[in-house]
């Protein structure tokens, strides 16, 4: 159960209502997310987390998602960490672990935020998605509609030609999820999808 309270922007601090599609503030700052730390304090236990599915979908009382039938998981999360002595010694450092991000279903970090924002697009009823993105999102989130089994979501991602170019080699772009061209660049598609003005 999530445990999320409102969204807030993050540049000027005003509150949003959660549950519904936003986007930007009025400001142009971006949402983030607010949760009720107290009452998932209250009620989430360190059993209950020990029991919890390997992925990222273990903190779901953290997460955004209201109810758990709309997750779309390709078994993002829980990624290695890894000591790296020599790193840490060129740095001048006793000890440095590193994550390694690119354990995860489409190989980056995407993966954990495209798996929330198709999630998030069941949950609310939204049916088109269109995202700006250098290669990694593209691909991520072509995975992640292709999961969800949304074909109207399928059908109407937008990527620009670097990203089509990555969707191709993350060989996921077989059957209803090819992408369309809508730019060169990343401000370009970044403008069509509505992040910048
Ligand atoms: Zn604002």
């Amino acid at each position: 159960m999530s445990h999320v309270s409102h969204l807030e922007c993050s540049v000027c601090g005003r509150r949003h209502e959660a549950g519904r599609v936003q986007t930007l503030c009025e400001c142009g700052g971006p949402l983030l997310v607010r949760y009720d730390l107290e009452k998932a304090k209250a009620t989430w236990s360190r059993d209950s987390l020990a029991k919890a599915p390997p992925n990222m979908w273990r903190y779901a009382p953290l997460l955004p998602v209201k109810d758990s039938k709309h997750i779309v998981s390709l078994g993002e999360g829980l990624t290695p960490i890894m000591k790296t002595d020599r790193l840490a010694a060129h740095l001048g450092v006793s000890q440095l672990w590193v994550k390694d991000e690119g354990a995860n279903p489409t190989g980056s970090f995407k993966d954990r935020g495209m798996s929330c924002a198709l999630s998030m697009c069941l949950e609310l009823g939204l049916s088109k998605i269109a995202v700006a993105s250098a290669g990694n999102a593209g691909s991520s989130l072509a995975a992640y509609a292709a999961a969800s089994g949304q074909a109207d979501l399928v059908k109407n991602l937008i990527a620009h030609k670097a990203e089509v170019n990555a969707v191709d080699k993350s060989g996921v772009r077989n059957g209803p999820t090819a992408p369309f061209c809508i730019g060169r660049h990343f401000p370009g598609s970044a403008r069509k999808d509505g992040r910048l003005p």
